[in-house]
């Protein structure tokens, strides 16, 4: 069939840069690797390895308190990081910035010292019902430990946009609202800036999950209007085990410490502690240094590509893979036909098991997820117990896309037992 989308550049910012990533080059069962995973975790650029290995055969010490040269030069590392991830969310403040182990631990962090502070029996928390489970199970968690009730911004249909008819009822009362940017279960791009200043206008703060936006299109706090965003190095070309969580000056300055220990005290006695200012009163302990080091190469490197190209490419393998599987007959694909969509298409082939599929294109050189996703109660809404998900980076291209279909033709035809 005939694309109907505009032909590609004749070379991508994809056929550039994909030898910037030494995992992409590698063969699996006798085939190149198709890598459509990217919503799990992105592969790493070399400049990514290769920082955190200098780190540790040149740099490495503890921070923030070596009066030695080496813990000089891994704190300025670990701040220098902290600066260029401020910079990368325009964040107003460095102190602004704190570094965790991903998003999990941000929405953990605010659902904890956040909520520890100000929630009473019977205020709501408002989520939608296409959160991951990370930005669910904190909030049931801090339900349960405080009396608050959850409440849940509908999902429309297999196109999976939020229905914001009843937003005002659901947003009455409520102390929080915390949402995803983009849904990594459908691909959703949820208006953050409209739904943040809505939030805002009612009095309630505003948590953002930025797990599969950070590092596939610029993001801003300041346009988006947020109290919190949370994101993971590791879904932006970074190492794993590094993560961020942005919040408003004020509200942090307010929060209790979300744990206990060296580095985020100022003075300690048997009987009690007084404890840092934002950002360190959040890092207990020894923090991720390497990590910092390599999220900061990660940054630098989505820098130079230029995030609005990444954006660009992303968008269009999308858009290109939405439309080759649209030619499985009876196939059900969910998140957006139409519009801005994050890099990821999700699918049910009717008779084909998705955990069969998977395992058979991985014995093809293709690698995609199957299964909920972290979104069962999204699943259970839609009514499938699984979905088949490619997600792109912007070092995929067109032809992947035309391998994976080409894969899929031919377990589909194994599964159905016909020649
Ligand atoms: N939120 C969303 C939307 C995600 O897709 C993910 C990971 O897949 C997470 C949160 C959790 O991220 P992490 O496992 O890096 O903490």
């Amino acid at each position: 069939m005939q694309s109907r989308l505009a032909s590609p550049p004749t070379t991508s910012i994809a056929d550039a840069l994909r030898g910037d990533f030494p995992a992409l080059a590698q063969r699996i069962n006798g085939h190149p690797l198709v890598y459509f995973d990217n919503a799990a975790t992105t592969q790493k650029p070399r400049a990514v390895l290769d920082a955190m290995r200098r780190h540790y055969e040149e740099d490495n010490a503890n921070v923030h308190r070596g009066v030695h040269t080496l813990g000089n030069r891994a704190t300025a590392a670990y701040e220098g990081a902290r600066d260029r991830a401020a910079a990368f969310l325009n964040a107003p403040a460095r102190e602004e910035i704190i570094f965790t182990r991903g998003t999990t631990e941000s929405l953990n962090l605010v659902a904890t010292a956040w909520g520890a502070a100000h929630l009473k029996p019977g205020d709501a928390i408002v989520l939608t019902e296409m959160e991951h489970h990370s930005n669910l199970v904190p909030w049931q968690l801090l339900a349960r430990r405080t009396g608050a009730v959850l409440r849940f911004i509908p999902v429309l249909g297999d196109e999976g946009r939020l229905d914001l008819t009843g937003l005002d009822a659901l947003l009455r009362g409520a102390r929080l609202l915390a949402f995803t940017h983009i849904s990594n279960a459908l691909g959703t791009v949820n208006p953050v800036a409209e739904l943040c200043e809505r939030a805002r206008a009612a009095g309630i703060v505003t948590v953002v999950d930025a797990a599969q936006s950070a590092g596939h299109m610029p993001l801003d706090v300041r346009a988006m209007g947020c109290d919190f965003l949370a994101c993971s190095g590791h879904k932006a070309c970074g190492p794993t085990g590094i993560g961020v969580l942005y919040g408003r000056r004020e509200l942090l300055e307010a929060m209790p410490p979300y744990q206990g220990g060296g580095e985020m005290i100022t003075r300690v006695t048997f009987e009690g502690a007084e404890y840092q200012a934002p950002p360190h009163k959040f890092e207990a302990g020894t923090p991720n240094i390497a990590g910092a080091v390599g999220l900061r190469a990660a940054l630098d490197y989505l820098g130079q590509v230029g995030l609005p190209a990444i954006h660009a490419q992303i968008q269009d393998v999308t858009a290109y893979a939405r439309e080759r599987l649209s030619e499985f007959r009876g196939i059900r694909i969910f998140g957006p036909r139409e519009g801005a969509r994050g890099g990821l298409v999700s699918v049910v082939l009717p008779g084909v098991h998705a955990l069969d599929l998977a395992t058979l294109a991985d014995q093809q050189g293709v690698a995609i997820r199957v299964g909920h996703h972290c979104t069962q109660p999204l699943h259970d809404r839609l009514g499938v117990p699984a979905t088949a998900r490619a997600s792109f980076s912007f070092y995929n291209t067109r032809a992947e896309v035309d391998r994976f279909v080409t894969v899929l033709e031919r377990v589909i035809r194994m599964l159905k037992g016909s020649p």
